[in-house]
Parts: C-alpha cells; structure tokens; sequence
C-alpha cells in the first residue's frame, strides 16, 4: 500500500459520539432504572456496554443492531471540535488512516459519516467479520504494529487496545490525549 506516514486515529469515543447515541437508544427502548441523564449515564459507565441492567438479551440486541447498522454510522453525533481538532493535526502530522474495531459491514455508513464531517480523506481499516469482537483489540494493535512505520502511532481511546500492543511496538499510542509509552516518533 503506497501511503505517506503519519497517524491513524480511532473512531468511536475518539472522533464520534458513540456511546451517547448508544445510550440514548438503550434508555428509550430499554429502560433507565436509575433516572440517569444521557451524560450522566456516559459519565457512570463510559460505554454502553458496562451497564449492568443493559446485559439482557433485548438489549444486546439493540446494541448488535447499532453496531451493524451503516445509517446508525452515518447519523452519529461528533465529539466537540474533533473536525476541526483533526484537521490541525493533519496539518503538522498526516493523518494516514482510521482503524476501527467496527465490522466491514458498516463501511460504507462510516466511510459517509467522516465525508460528511469534512475528516482528512484517509483508507478505513474495519475489523474483518471472521475476528470476534472479544479480540478485537489484538486484531488493533497488530494491524497498527504491522503497519509501522508508514503508521507511526494510534490515537484511542480504549485501555484494553492498548494494552493488547505487541511488547516490541516501536510508534506510539496516544490514549485520550496521554502520552502512555513506547518510542519517540521519528519522522
Ligand atoms: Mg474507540
């Protein structure tokens, strides 16, 4: 693949709304026993997924439907200023790709929503349908380790992709805007 070097940036809870819109649909359709706000809910549990009276069978089908629904990509809310942060950063840096633990099947919705938001134009990379989504995060950080150096570091927003990194991983990880470990960038 014939790609300049640069970052690759996460999408959902990095650039999108996700777990808001998520959560918005789980209280309507679902139930909120606790009366919370969609903030305050996202403030509690961080994603949708820890939610302990959101494991029934209903609402994991809820949240499977979300996930595999390209109009639910498309029409997803945007973290304050993330347009505008990403362009400035492709400014100094190039933002060379998005990797997504997202499945294939939602492409098209995704590929929509970072047009739509004016994101730098950049290959997506989506989790293939044969990765289960329990190991997803090792699918993520061996994509990223393998495309090093032409991807020189990942910005995510989840701990248990980074942790999931090969130990020998030579870019670094940008986790919600720490600095967590591993060698300078370079170029
Ligand atoms: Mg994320």
């Amino acid at each position: 693949m014939n790609m300049r070097q640069g970052l690759a940036l996460d999408i959902d809870e990095t650039l999108a709304k996700t777990t808001h819109y998520w959560v918005e649909r789980l209280q309507l359709e679902i139930g909120n026993p606790e009366g919370l706000s969609v903030d305050e809910a996202v403030r509690k549990y961080h994603l949708a997924e820890f939610v302990p009276y959101w494991q029934s069978e209903q609402a994991i089908a809820l949240m499977v439907e979300m996930a595999g629904s390209n109009e639910v990509q498309e029409g997803l809310p945007l973290i304050e200023s993330a347009d505008t942060w990403a362009l400035k950063v492709h400014a100094v840096i190039p933002i060379v790709a998005y990797i997504t633990m997202r499945p294939t099947s939602v492409m098209s919705g995704t590929h929509r929503w970072l047009r739509s938001n004016r994101f730098p134009d950049a290959p997506v990379f989506a989790r293939p349908e044969s990765i289960e989504f329990s190991q997803a995060p090792h699918w993520k950080g061996n994509l990223v380790h393998t495309l090093f150096p032409t991807v020189l570091g990942l910005v995510d927003d989840r701990p248990s992709v980074v942790e999931a990194f090969p130990s020998d991983y030579q870019g670094t990880i940008f986790c919600m805007g720490k600095r967590l470990h591993h060698a300078m960038i370079s170029a």
